[in-house]
């Protein structure tokens, strides 16, 4: 283990809390995964690439990380948590395909980017459709502790009940009274006795392919059910880290605390995270309202948004610059302002090997390596991190030229601790092996970095110097040295 001292912000207490987990050395962290019924958009990864991070800190650190992420194959309902149709039987519907047919498709495109971004995969995946019996208990019991009613074939969680012995509210800080008092919903219109209330189970209209036989009619769970059962069945009653999107914390996580309150008597999580939001001109990004980028788009250059293409690795750098609870603003200038930064970064990375050193050290390298780690520690203080990682770069100029001195062990730590945070923890990518599009590039790349060596073999100027500024003008940089070309994006 490393030992270092990690805060995280648990939005719970809204504290920077000193972290310690149930089992030293372990980790156990949920976080909610996809609604499967669309391609994930940039929003909705960006806070899947968050807890990205936090999983690989958290490994670097040395810990044992058992890290869960559903996926939500079941849909969630339309409007709110108890009306509506389901999105991917409504999907499904329209584009004539079972149901599963859906979840299968937009799960392995899924993957697809996550792979291309260089996340890791987490240690377990389950899907709600997999836990309908993990779920279906959980209402028993919540209907046996006397904190849910059954009405014609559906289960309610009775929050004014769960209210009177426990509080609801504590994670968004929301008091009931208050959401009494601002509901316009008439209760005459639901088969709830309050309009607070929300589905554990919903009993299925005749029309309603995915469905399931429970003690109370044939149906489904309600959405905020499957992260309730699949967390505890994985992770125990009471775990270390749960995470999620900030729109995530009410009503979805606020009920999964009731549930499980209700059903265990345990209040299931240490360290509540929620990360922020990407918006595009100033608006959330969001599937519903058309206000979203894809990745695929991005990494094509194929949108009404961008001037280029940008490398995966590039676009998770530019949101690894703003703090994961910032809101992240996408735009075109500031992925462009990224990559110049991303490419300063791996050229003064790629420089170190060729280092001369000297006898003394100009840099406290050892002051400066645990600087990365402070920025971690507070709460994963991303664009802190680079800002360091920056000042890195400035001392292998300095170095290269001859302006300041370091000794070999001071340069070997220092490469080894740019490894560690630009590659393990913050997992970027060289260009060139940043996914299918730059290999691509790079193989037609140097087929013209090959046929410009041969111009210039035969004394062809004209052709030498045309591919030059040719693939300049297309956004390739070519750098000659002893060593032969390389090149850079601009
Ligand atoms: P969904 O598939 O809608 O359940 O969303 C998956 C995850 O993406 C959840 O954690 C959401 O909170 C998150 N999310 C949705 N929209 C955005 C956004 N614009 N920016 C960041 N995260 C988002
Ligand atoms: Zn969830």
């Amino acid at each position: 283990m490393i030992q270092q001292e990690l805060r995280i912000y648990n939005s719970i207490s809204k504290e920077k809390e000193v972290f310690n987990p149930i089992t030293p050395g372990a980790v156990g962290m949920y976080v909610c995964g996809p609604t499967v019924y669309s391609n994930v958009h940039m929003g909705n990864c960006r806070t899947f690439l968050s807890f990205d991070m936090v999983f690989r800190y958290l490994r670097h650190l040395g810990y044992k990380v058992r890290y869960v992420r559903n996926i939500t194959d079941a849909g969630h309902l339309e409007n709110d948590a108890d009306s509506g149709e389901d999105r991917i039987a409504k999907k499904a519907r329209i584009e004539q395909l079972e149901p599963m047919e859906i979840v299968q498709r937009y799960t392995v495109d899924f993957h697809q980017i996550m792979a291309k971004f260089n996340a890791l995969p987490p240690s377990i995946e389950p899907t709600a459709t997999g836990h309908i019996i993990e779920q279906q208990r959980i209402v028993q019991e919540i209907l046996d502790k006397g904190y849910a009613y059954e009405k014609n074939g559906s289960v309610y969680f009775d929050v004014m009940k769960f209210n009177e012995d426990q509080e609801y509210g504590k994670l968004s800080g929301r008091k009931l009274e208050d959401m009494i008092a601002n509901t316009r919903e008439l209760a005459a219109q639901s088969e709830k006795k309050n309009p607070q209330d929300f589905a554990l189970w919903k009993k299925a209209e005749p029309e309603h392919i995915m469905r399931w036989p429970s003690p109370w009619s044939d149906g489904f769970p309600g959405w905020h059910l499957e992260c309730t059962a699949m967390s505890t069945k994985y992770l125990g009653d009471k775990f270390d880290i749960h995470g999620g999107g900030m729109d995530l914390k009410f009503p979805h996580h606020e009920c999964e605390i009731a549930q499980a309150e209700a059903s265990s008597g345990i209040s299931p999580v240490n360290y509540w995270m929620h990360a922020n939001m990407l918006t595009l001109n100033g608006k959330k990004m969001a599937k519903s309202t058309g206000n979203n980028i894809l990745p695929e788009e991005l990494f094509s250059g194929n949108n009404n948004i961008l001037s280029k293409a940008f490398a995966p690795t590039v676009a998770k750098f530019f949101m690894y610059q703003a703090h994961y609870r910032s809101i992240l603003d996408f735009s075109n200038d500031a992925l462009i302002a990224s990559e110049k930064g991303y490419l300063r970064l791996m050229e003064a990375y790629g420089m170190i090997d060729s280092l001369k050193p000297g006898s003394t050290s100009d840099f406290d390298v050892a002051a400066w390596r645990q600087s990365c780690y402070d920025a971690m520690n507070d709460d994963f203080n991303s664009p802190i991190l680079i800002a360091h990682l920056f000042d890195a770069t400035k001392i292998v100029h300095a170095v290269a030229e001859g302006n300041q001195s370091m000794t070999a062990d001071d340069i070997a730590t220092l490469k080894q601790t740019m490894h560690d945070f630009m590659f393990d923890v913050l997992g970027l990518e060289a260009v060139g092996n940043a996914g299918d599009d730059s290999d691509t590039l790079d193989k037609t790349v140097g087929l013209l970095i090959e046929l410009r060596n041969q111009a210039r073999a035969n004394k062809d100027f004209a052709t030498s110097d045309s591919i030059r500024d040719q693939l300049a003008e297309a956004g390739v940089q070519l750098k000659d040295s002893k060593d032969g070309t390389t090149y850079t994006l601009k």
